[in-house]
């Protein structure tokens, strides 16, 4: 090999907080606050506060490669623990607080994580975990000392740990494949499992991200982060606004309709991004109040199938572009994104839209799909034939935290449990996850083709489609259906609303009117619909 000659400056998250100080210094970055107050400060000062914040870090005795957790909603101090954690070497934990609390506390015990900031909102919650979680010894509550009260962890004060610093800190050159944040997934089956992202993956997932073919972000525009930063760092927003000196709006945990709102129209926001259910709040709150989103352009939305009839009204209601993503913690979590090509608008624009809005997304440069069959032999890319989907690359997951070994193949590719198909121009269509698939009589059943015409039905807030076990069939689909407030529905409207477009013997079996769970990442809760509606049809013939 001829070595090449140019320079291997590690990739850092650092870099990105320094690039955006001195080039994007007066961009404002908004935050909601529990205390009430909205926080304004810029980039400079993010950064002149994340030198204060790593100092403070190594006041507390925090090592490179130590875990520190946060229990925390989207706020501007959350965004400088990310970055002076992993700013100082170590390593940002960040956990769900929606998870169950034994979930909780096997993940912080099995971080090992020594020290944690949490936000008032979890104070109880806090002191009912520290007898279990001997590791962790230091508490910081995320406020200012006349918001917060030590408890008896003896909590420390945010606001008078940074106050008790000076601005200016030489920070340290970090090695790029050193950990940097650590995210567990919810663990709908089985324990949670730890990711653990690199300096490196992170960078390269927010400079593939901000992308024309994927965000397309410039520095006009005002990103409202709706995606938690406790689940996969909210999607890398965090990290892209800086990298594009984009203005950040942060909602703190205040993601009601007439909440966003406010923000949406106040400050100038032109992009957004968030789980499905956020948004149909959102379009529940347009239509009743009869506002209108303001400068916003772009909704990402991803986690779980977009509904047509959801990206459909955004567009031809508000304008506002909606761009389906799909990802999963294990991806950082960005996999694919809906970016037309030349080869798609020349189909027309109802293929176009069928493929951008039906569709989860287009293979980007750094990662590679593939489906394959059970034999492990890839499918063709016909956008008909559908099998178990394969990713490899650069922000893609190698091994669970303390894993024994390595999760990917011999190659590299990593199987997502998730069954997609792939089209002859590269749009990737999920119909399901392994685990929510429908067999009816040896044929497949797709549950997320059912949920998004179901949703479209006039009344319906959310529809949810279980594979139910069935004396004749093996599994037959049934219909789980939220209803908006004040609307009635009956079974045979749904049905009626089904019927042209899907195959008959799709048609569920019943259809359930009842609240419709979610998991503590905002997807369906299949598991528990499964366990609470598994004999319904077992006196079927
Ligand atoms: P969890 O911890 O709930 O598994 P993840 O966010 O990692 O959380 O979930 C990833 C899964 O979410 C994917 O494997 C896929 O099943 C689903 N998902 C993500 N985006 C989409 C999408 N646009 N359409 C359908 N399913 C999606």
């Amino acid at each position: 090999m001829t070595p090449g000659l140019m320079q291997t400056t590690p990739l850092s998250t650092t870099s990105i907080l320094t690039y955006a100080a001195l080039n994007h210094g007066d961009r404002e970055i908004v935050s909601r606050t529990l205390e009430g107050p909205v926080w304004r400060y810029d980039y400079a000062g993010l950064a002149r506060r994340a030198e204060k914040l790593a100092k403070v870090l190594l006041d507390l005795e925090v090592k490179p490669g130590d875990r520190v957790a946060t229990l925390a909603w989207n706020t501007h101090r959350h965004l400088e623990l990310f970055y002076a954690v992993p700013g100082i070497g170590a390593v940002l934990h960040t956990v769900n607080p929606r998870l169950f609390e034994d979930q909780i506390r096997f993940i912080l015990d099995h971080a090992g994580s020594t020290v944690l900031f949490f936000d008032a909102s979890f104070a109880e919650l806090v002191e009912r975990l520290a007898p279990h979680l001997p590791a962790l010894t230091t508490y910081v509550l995320l406020t200012d000392e006349a918001h917060g009260a030590p408890g008896t962890v003896g909590a420390m004060c945010y606001e008078s740990l940074l106050a008790d610093e000076d601005p200016g800190f030489d920070w340290p050159v970090v090695d790029e494949n050193a950990g940097a944040v650590l995210c567990y997934t919810s663990g709908t089956t089985g324990d949670p499992k730890g990711v653990l992202y690199s300096h490196r993956s992170i960078v390269l997932h927010a400079m593939a991200g901000s992308l024309n073919s994927a965000f397309g972000f410039t520095a006009h525009d005002g990103i409202l982060v709706c995606t938690s930063m406790f689940h996969a760092t909210a999607w890398g927003l965090p990290f892209m606004a800086p990298l594009n000196g984009c203005k950040l709006i942060l909602p703190c945990e205040k993601f009601d309709g007439a909440s966003l709102h406010d923000l949406i129209v106040g400050e100038d926001v032109t992009f957004s991004g968030g789980v499905p259910t956020i948004w149909t709040m959102y379009l529940a709150y347009l239509a009743q109040t009869g506002a209108r989103p303001g400068k916003l352009k772009t909704l990402i939305i991803g986690g779980s199938a977009v509904p047509r009839v959801m990206a459909q009204t955004f567009k031809q209601t508000y304008g506002v572009n909606v761009t389906q993503i799909w990802g999963m913690t294990e991806t950082s979590p960005l996999g694919v994104t809906s970016t037309p090509t030349p080869a798609l608008d020349a189909l027309g624009d109802e293929a176009r839209q069928e493929a951008l809005w039906t569709k989860q997304g287009r293979l980007q440069f750094g990662i590679e799909l593939k489906i394959v069959a059970e034999d492990g032999v890839e499918c063709p890319r016909d956008g008909q034939t559908s099998g178990a989907l394969m990713v490899r690359g650069p922000w893609v997951l190698r091994r669970y935290y303390r894993g024994a070994a390595d999760v990917t193949d011999a190659d590299g590719w990593f199987n997502t449990g998730d069954i997609a198909t792939i089209d002859a121009l590269g749009y990737m269509r999920i119909t399901d996850r392994t685990k929510d698939v429908i067999k009816s009589g040896g044929e497949w059943i797709s549950s997320i083709d059912i949920e998004n015409i179901a949703v479209g039905c006039p009344g319906v807030k959310i529809a949810a489609v279980i594979g139910v076990a069935h004396p004749k069939w093996d599994e037959r689909p049934v219909l789980v259906i939220e209803l908006h407030a004040g609307e009635t529905v009956t079974r045979q409207a749904v049905l009626d609303y089904l019927k042209p477009h899907i195959a008959k013997w799709w048609t569920p079996d019943d259809v359930i009117f009842g609240p419709v769970p979610l998991t503590a990442t905002g997807k369906i809760d299949k598991k528990v619909l499964r366990d609470a509606y598994r004999d319904h049809l077992m006196g079927a013939g």
